[in-house]
């Protein structure tokens, strides 16, 4: 059994992963490690804040090492909320918060385009580090649809599909998603 470490706490994205890589990986995460504290992501942008867990959890382990990072990127927005995804409405605030952002921000907008872009750092057994990056279109809907998924899956509608990534399984979502498409050339580089 081969072990990959995911530089994460996050456990939807450990299980959406987990379920891409099916059997010939297993994920472990810093946690399972010894370690629980927070792993840092404060630069301005996805690729950076991707490269920064990847490192800090590298570097504590020595482990050949990925991470994530992913912004939903609205046009009409200039491509805001972006890197500030998790904290759009505030530090400490709660994904519901976000979503009541966002719809207020939008509710004089005409273009609902967006896009939710991920970008993924692994760091290999050298210390060599590469990036990876998936990007699914859209458009944000008017009010909440579904109770799948996480973050802003309920107002996101992916191109090409009358419903949203929290009305679709996790099956379904990663054929299309961002991360399911980082993943697949993360995959298809590390030739899993
Ligand atoms: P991060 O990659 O953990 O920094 O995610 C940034 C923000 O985007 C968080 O608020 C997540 O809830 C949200 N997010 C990340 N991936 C997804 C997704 O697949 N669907 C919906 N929201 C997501």
């Amino acid at each position: 059994m081969n072990n990959i470490v995911f530089a994460t706490k996050n456990r939807h994205k450990i299980s959406e992963i987990q379920s891409i890589l099916g059997e010939r990986y297993t994920i472990v995460c810093p946690e399972q490690l010894g370690f629980d504290g927070e792993i840092p992501e404060d630069e301005p942008t996805l690729e950076g804040n991707a490269l920064q867990k990847a490192r800090f959890i590298h570097k504590m382990f020595n482990l050949p090492c990925f991470a994530d990072d992913t912004g939903l990127e609205v046009k009409a927005l200039n491509g805001a909320p972006g890197v500030y995804s998790a904290r759009y409405a505030g530090e400490g605030k709660k994904s519901e918060d976000n979503i009541v952002k966002l719809l207020n921000e939008l509710s004089d907008k005409d273009n609902r385009d967006a896009r939710f872009r991920c970008v993924i750092a692994y760091i290999d057994h050298s210390g060599t580090e590469h990036l990876f990056e998936g990007i699914v279109n859209g458009t944000i809907l008017f009010e909440k649809q579904g109770d799948e998924g996480f973050g802003y899956d309920p107002v996101f509608s992916p191109e090409g599909f009358l419903v949203s990534f929290a009305q679709m399984s996790q099956v379904e979502k990663n054929l299309i998603s961002h991360r399911g498409k980082a993943v697949s050339k993360f995959v298809e580089y590390v030739g899993i």
